[in-house]
């Protein structure tokens, strides 16, 4: 572990914590602190920001995901604001001929016995947020961005911005894609740029063109492009995500782009999608990465999850239910390996590497053939076009039905 500057303090000044420290009020911070709460385990969730923000667009929750946020006890809360949709349907970016259209809605909640929800990404945010508000074994501690931890002595210590120093039992790494707690501790290197920009925006369902008004997730295709729109916030509101090629990476994150900067990157777009993408005033744009190497999840007394462990390309929508699963299988495997943490966190590696690889993989892969152009495009649409929706679907099993080791 790091040991400047925390090795010329006093750690014994350390507030001593209760339970588990998590680095990263996200998604994935969370959902572990609630996990953890649900196995009878004590956390402090020290957050960097002082308020949560409105960021963020869309988020597609898989069976996988919403299983877990009804476990939580987050489902409630989300359920009066996500929408169900019906199908998936795949449309072609130059012309908006229908190329397929796959069962989502009641066959996925009959399949995998839990609903597929689109919802607004800071509704999921606030689902989590406010189960784990309600739950006394969760203390949250805005405005602590952990910078240098210290595994000593069967405690691990934090330091915040100003010197405060906390210590708990363990310390879990959720501070997302960009997280320095990964590159001072678990390796992996620094986050390069993939050549792929995603747009994000949400807007008001009556800026939609009514052709669009559908409880679908619709996904259309272009060569080096992708689109997809869903609806969110109880219907009220439309997420739209573009995903190109770009030349270089912005030099920020969540940079904020105004309608010219999609309108260079559509034309050529059939007129039902460019007006669609016309409408929003406000996009902000996201550079997609990868990480050089694959970091280490565990040493000692300290993991690493979701993003911070794993920045998937959002290519197959999972990289928020990947901190979800994440978070249910170290919350289970700190209560199999009581008083050893390390033990328990050399566990929760082993049971997640596969895992998270194979959905990294699958997610590459989509993106390839999204992005496909010329023959191979009309090959991969000839396909589509062949193949039966629930075949197709049930390609998926593996991915939707994921259930935490040893549950029923
Ligand atoms: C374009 C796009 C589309 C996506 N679509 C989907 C989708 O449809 N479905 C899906 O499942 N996923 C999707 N994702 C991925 C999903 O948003 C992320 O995987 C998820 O938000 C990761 O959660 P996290 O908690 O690991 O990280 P984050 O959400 O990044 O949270 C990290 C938290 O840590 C805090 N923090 C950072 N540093 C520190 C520190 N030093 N100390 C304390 N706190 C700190 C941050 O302020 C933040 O609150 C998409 C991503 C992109 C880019």
């Amino acid at each position: 572990m790091t040991s400047e500057p925390l090795d010329q303090l006093e750690t014994r000044d350390a507030a001593a914590l209760d339970g588990v420290l998590i680095a990263g009020g996200g998604i994935g911070g969370l959902a572990t602190a609630l996990a953890l709460s649900k196995r009878g385990i004590a956390s402090t969730v020290l957050e960097r920001r002082w308020v949560f923000g409105d960021d963020g667009a869309g988020i597609q929750i898989g069976p996988n995901g919403t299983r877990i946020l009804e476990q939580l006890g987050a489902a409630p809360f989300l359920r009066a604001r996500a929408m169900t949709p019906d199908a998936l349907r795949v449309l072609d970016a130059a012309n908006a001929s229908e190329l397929a259209t796959f069962p989502l809605g009641r066959w996925m909640a009959s399949r995998h016995g839990a609903p597929y929800w689109v919802a607004h990404r800071r509704d999921v945010h606030s689902a989590l947020y406010s189960a784990a508000e309600r739950e006394p074994l969760i203390t949250i501690k805005m405005g602590f961005g952990v910078g240098v931890v210290r595994d000593k002595e069967k405690r691990v210590f934090a330091q915040g911005p100003d010197g405060e120093l906390v210590s708990g039992e363990a310390l879990i790494a959720a501070d997302g894609a960009w997280s320095a707690l990964r590159l001072r501790t678990f390796g992996g290197g620094l986050p390069n740029f993939t050549g792929k920009t995603a747009a994000r925006t949400v807007i008001p369902i009556d800026d939609v063109p009514e052709a669009l008004h559908r409880t679908e997730v619709h996904l259309w295709l272009g060569p080096d492009v992708h689109v997809v729109h869903y609806p969110v916030s109880s219907g009220h509101a439309v997420a739209i995500v573009a995903i190109f090629n770009d030349t270089r990476i912005a030099n920020d994150w969540s940079t904020p782009r105004d309608r010219s900067w999609i309108a260079a990157r559509t034309q050529g777009f059939a007129p039902p999608l460019r007006d669609l993408l016309a409408r929003p005033e406000q996009w902000r744009s996201w550079p997609l990465l990868a990480l050089p190497k694959r970091p280490k999840f565990a040493v000692g007394r300290t993991a690493l999850l979701g993003d911070a462990a794993h920045p998937v390309l959002p290519f197959l929508a999972q990289g928020g239910v990947m901190a979800l699963e994440d978070a249910v299988v170290i919350a289970n495997a700190l209560a199999a390996h009581p008083g050893d943490p390390a033990r328990a966190f050399k566990s929760y590696e082993k049971q997640r590497r596969a895992r998270v690889g194979r959905v990294a993989r699958a997610s590459r892969m989509n993106g390839r053939i999204y992005h496909l152009a010329g023959p191979l495009a009309a090959a991969r649409n000839y396909a589509l076009a062949r193949i039966t929706p629930e075949r197709f679907m049930g390609r998926f099993d593996w991915l939707y039905g994921w259930k935490p080791p040893g549950s029923a």
